[in-house]
């Protein structure tokens, strides 16, 4: 018997084919974290820290298979018995801890540190019911609680423990650790999940309403509880407050431990902050060593040398100020450090644009951490520009030697070898493996990118991967698709700047267009996927317009054989990774100088899909890569949007009156979309369109439109196409997050392997 035969047994007294599949992923689960239980924790002397409200990690189990070796074995022997993995794997409840991009970064960045060998652990909030499951029902987002944390489970929970003072009472911690074990490593590192015994679910009312200022029992319920009132503001004060003083208290601890006096702490640990959510870490690393007897100045440099900050965004709103009151709410402790820590920037730079409490008493996270750390940086080139050239140039003229650029990666393991097996096989087969640990082997492919039989493999795997989505979508949603159609994806959080509208604006014209009697030469699938934030109105109304154009169009014989527009449910990585590995058209369109980097354009890229985008985030760097010819940009360029901003010179009514857009905004209001939809979302939708568009839709659509036009003819040149999809590959290794934390880690971290 194998050691996975002997295991079932032993479990359940009987043999693998007499197991349900809920009962082989519990085996399989203990099995797995059994088989990382017996590796070793990595023991490098210093270590990084790695603080983020966020960590979405996607099902675990292939994953972790895939690292620890064991994924073919268990696959076979599953399969010898009758088994299916992939129907095993349905079993597990995908984890909700983190939002979009900068979650999914952090679980990237967690599993290439364990498989560069680096000594460095996540910290974060184990949430009861992550972000919340989205139910599209009668056209519209509906919310409820994402319930993933089942009785057998990834966490195992440590004997740490904290106690954590709030304003008017303490709470005390419980750390549950996820193992990370590396691709083929012999050390492991964590995920430290700090949790709330007394946290109870009995309190969520309807949906994913609670008592929000019950916070022994509601703390760790939730990833972003809606904030759009001060009770929810406080909230995430108290969340934040409780990441950081348990992250603090874990540091100091595990250096103690390995020997540090305090003095040399920056020795033995590195913080890199995650955008501003854990930025309350540097007040309280300095209260609490000053509070173990270290001189105040000597706290501010000891954490100064330690701590790293990373911006995700120029969006204004999402730089958090929290307001001086609020914080003497939640966290007084705190609140005499940052009027120091302020009182000192002030006595040294006049300019009110890089102090840290302003005018107004609010408190600027984000300068906190560009002031007290040592480095920052942007997560693509051209983002990092825009920091130091406007959005930050003020800190750029202070510390130009603190700004640096890591542009963005993904993990190949999960978003190639496990989202995508057969091509992942398919390039073993062609260049061997070496790409497993060096992505740009990848660039190899391209010795081969002109033969025959390896784009006739490729269209095989493409059209396999087609198959599997459809049936996904039948079994989980009830939709029927076509596999032989154009596959185009816009998947990514509901948001106005990444053009969703933009999108949907193009299926109206195709359904016009259509109806004039313009049939395409292949049929075509728009699939969108993405929550909206529960406060964010026109996010909600733009998924309204999609479901209502995707009835519209559904109930009209004459468009319906060759257009066809899915939303996909409760957009996860579970989703991603079935779509990205069907895709042929990536939708990369944000509004220039807005989407920071993206890593959604990146997945793709290396499943095979071709870009349609905009000279925005990394998507610079993919058209760097692979050449004008082989991406299809579109639309006005960073500086001129940035111009256009400075100057307040768009005015998307001008837009609005051209011939041939007016028809395609009309049309969100024409009878056809009010039968089926509601009057009041489709009209204000409609009107923000015309009367303000603050993301610019207008600008770039004819330009969208055309480049759109242009791709679904080049797809039809299946020689030229398929030649395309190989440089994309090739060349997509420089995206690989073991090149990005490699970079972390010469540039800011300097832990050894
Ligand atoms: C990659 C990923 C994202 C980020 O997508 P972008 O297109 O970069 O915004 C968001 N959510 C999930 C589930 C992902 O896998």
């Amino acid at each position: 018997m194998s050691n996975l035969q002997k295991f079932i047994q032993q479990t359940y007294q009987k043999g693998i084919a007499e197991c349900s599949n809920e009962e082989l992923y519990i085996a399989l689960l203990n099995y797995t974290k059994l088989a990382s239980a017996q590796k070793p924790v990595n023991t490098g002397k210093k270590k990084l820290y790695y603080i983020s409200a966020e960590f979405l990690i996607g099902k675990l189990l292939s994953n972790n298979l895939i690292n620890l070796g064991l994924y073919d074995n268990v696959k076979k022997e599953l399969a010898d018995a009758g088994k299916d993995l992939i129907e095993v794997e349905e079993v597990e409840l995908e984890p909700s801890l983190g939002n979009g991009g900068l979650g999914r970064l952090a679980a990237c960045f967690l599993d290439s540190i364990a498989t560069l060998g680096l000594n460095g652990d996540g910290v974060g909030l184990n949430y009861h019911f992550g972000l919340f499951q989205q139910v599209l029902k009668n056209n519209e987002q509906t919310t409820i609680p994402n319930f993933w944390l089942t009785e057998q489970n990834w966490l195992v929970k440590s004997s740490r423990s904290y106690q954590v003072p709030f304003a008017n009472f303490t709470l005390t911690s419980t750390l549950y650790d996820i193992d990370v074990p590396g691709y083929k490593t012999a050390t492991k590192n964590r995920l430290r999940l700090f949790d709330l015994d007394s946290v109870d679910a009995s309190i969520i009312e309807d949906g994913i309403d609670f008592d929000k200022t019950d916070i022994a029992r509601n703390l760790t319920l939730f990833l972003y509880p809606d904030d759009s009132n001060k009770q929810g503001e406080l909230l995430r004060i108290f969340q934040q407050y409780f990441m950081v003083s348990n992250g603090a208290q874990l540091i100091l601890d595990e250096a103690i431990e390995k020997g540090s006096n305090l003095h040399d702490l920056a020795d033995y640990a590195v913080v890199q902050i995650n955008d501003t959510h854990p930025s309350m870490v540097i007040p309280e690393l300095i209260r609490l060593l000053t509070a173990r007897g270290i001189e105040l100045d000597e706290a501010i440099s000891i954490v100064r040398s330690m701590t790293a900050y990373t911006n995700h965004t120029i969006l204004a709103e999402a730089l958090e100020k929290w307001p001086l009151e609020f914080l003497e709410e939640v966290v007084p402790q705190l609140v005499p450090i940052i009027k120091e820590l302020d009182k000192r920037v002030k006595a040294e730079y006049a300019d009110p644009a890089v102090q840290i409490i302003d005018e107004h008493n609010r408190v600027h996270m984000a300068h906190l951490d560009i002031h007290y750390g040592y480095s920052v940086n942007g997560v693509a080139a051209l983002h990092t520009e825009i920091l130091k050239n406007s959005e930050l140039k003020a800190f750029y003229d202070i510390y130009p030697e603190k700004f640096n650029n890591k542009t963005n990666g993904i993990t190949f393991r999960r978003w190639l070898m496990h989202a995508n097996p057969r091509l992942s096989n398919y390039i073993d087969s062609l260049i061997g493996r070496d790409w497993h640990h060096d992505a740009s082997h990848l660039e190899e492919l391209l010795e081969v990118s002109s033969k025959a039989d390896v784009k006739a493999e490729l269209e095989k795997i493409k059209a396999h991967n087609k198959r599997k989505l459809a049936r996904h979508l039948k079994e989980h949603q009830g939709v029927e698709i076509n596999p032989n159609s154009i596959f185009d994806i816009q998947i990514k959080r509901l948001h106005e700047y990444k053009r969703q509208q933009m999108n949907a604006l193009y299926v109206i014209h195709k359904y016009l267009d259509i109806k004039a009697g313009n049939i395409p030469a292949r049929p075509i699938t728009v699939f969108f996927g993405g929550k909206a934030a529960p406060a964010y109105t026109i996010a909600q109304d733009i998924i309204h317009l999609i479901l209502c154009l995707s009835e519209v169009i559904a109930n009209d014989p004459e468009v319906s054989p060759y257009l066809q527009v899915v939303m996909v449910e409760n957009y996860n990585v579970t989703a991603a990774s079935f779509l990205i590995a069907a895709g042929d058209i990536s939708e990369q369109i944000s509004l220039a100088s807005k989407e920071a980097s993206g890593t959604g354009n990146m997945k793709f890229m290396l499943n095979g899909a071709l870009t349609l985008g905009t000279m925005d985030g990394a998507n610079v760097e993919i058209a760097e890569l692979v050449g004008q010819d082989n991406i299809y940009i579109f639309g006005e360029d960073s500086e001129t949007v940035i111009d256009l901003y400075a100057k307040e010179a768009y005015k998307s009514s001008e837009f609005y009156a051209r011939q041939t857009i007016k028809p395609l905004v009309d049309f969100i209001v024409s009878d056809a979309v009010l039968a089926v939809g509601k009057k009041e979302r489709l009209e204000r939708l409609y009107n923000e369109l015309i009367h303000k568009d603050w993301f610019m839709t207008l600008l770039d659509l004819e330009d969208y439109i055309e480049t759109k036009e242009r791709m679904f003819k080049d797809y039809e040149d299946r020689d030229v196409w398929l030649e395309k999809v190989l440089i994309n590959i090739a060349k997509a290794g420089f995206f690989s997050a073991d090149r990005t934390i490699a970079q972390y880690n010469d540039e800011i971290w300097h832990l050894n392997a």
